[in-house]
């Protein structure tokens, strides 16, 4: 049996580095290169920050769920919220958009996320929720 792991947790941003340690140590065991592994922490930081900040920006509670699964040498990785969705997902993938502006955002972290993983699929519906859904092969 192939192995993964599904962790939930509240929406709040000390999670994120949490989310970062968990999703390295379970691909541990594949031996990625450093740079494997950095580039796969830092496209779930991404996605986990997203959540929290727009998912969840006008509410305290709300919870995000990460799974990790592997098949072979193939990592996948999904990413999910039940906050506000996203209404527009082709504009929210370009480099530099961003809807917060005022909180310094750069509009960048699906561009990061494209840029170091194989794959990154979006499912998202305004007031239901969004889900990243990762591959990378390492
Ligand atoms: P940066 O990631 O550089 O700090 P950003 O978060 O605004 O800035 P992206 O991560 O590329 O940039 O996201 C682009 C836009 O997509 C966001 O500004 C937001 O409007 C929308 N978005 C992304 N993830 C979510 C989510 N989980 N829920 C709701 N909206 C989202
Ligand atoms: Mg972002």
């Amino acid at each position: 049996m192939e192995n993964y792991l599904c962790v939930k947790f509240p929406a709040l941003p000390e999670n994120e580095s949490l989310a970062r340690i968990i999703t390295s140590a379970f691909i541990l065991k594949l031996n990625p290169t450093l740079q494997d592994s950095e580039d796969i922490k830092t496209a779930v930081s991404e996605a986990v920050t997203n959540s929290i900040i727009h998912g969840y920006s006008s509410t305290e509670d709300g919870e995000v769920e990460l799974k990790i699964w592997i098949d072979d040498r193939k990592v996948y990785i999904s990413v999910k919220d039940s906050g506000e969705g996203i209404e527009d997902i082709d504009m929210a993938r370009r480099p530099f958009y961003t809807s917060k502006p005022e909180l310094d955002r750069s509009g960048m972290g699906f561009t990061i996320m494209e840029s170091f993983m194989d794959e990154v699929k979006i499912d998202s519906k305004p007031l239901m929720g969004t889900i990243i859904t990762m591959t990378k092969i390492v």
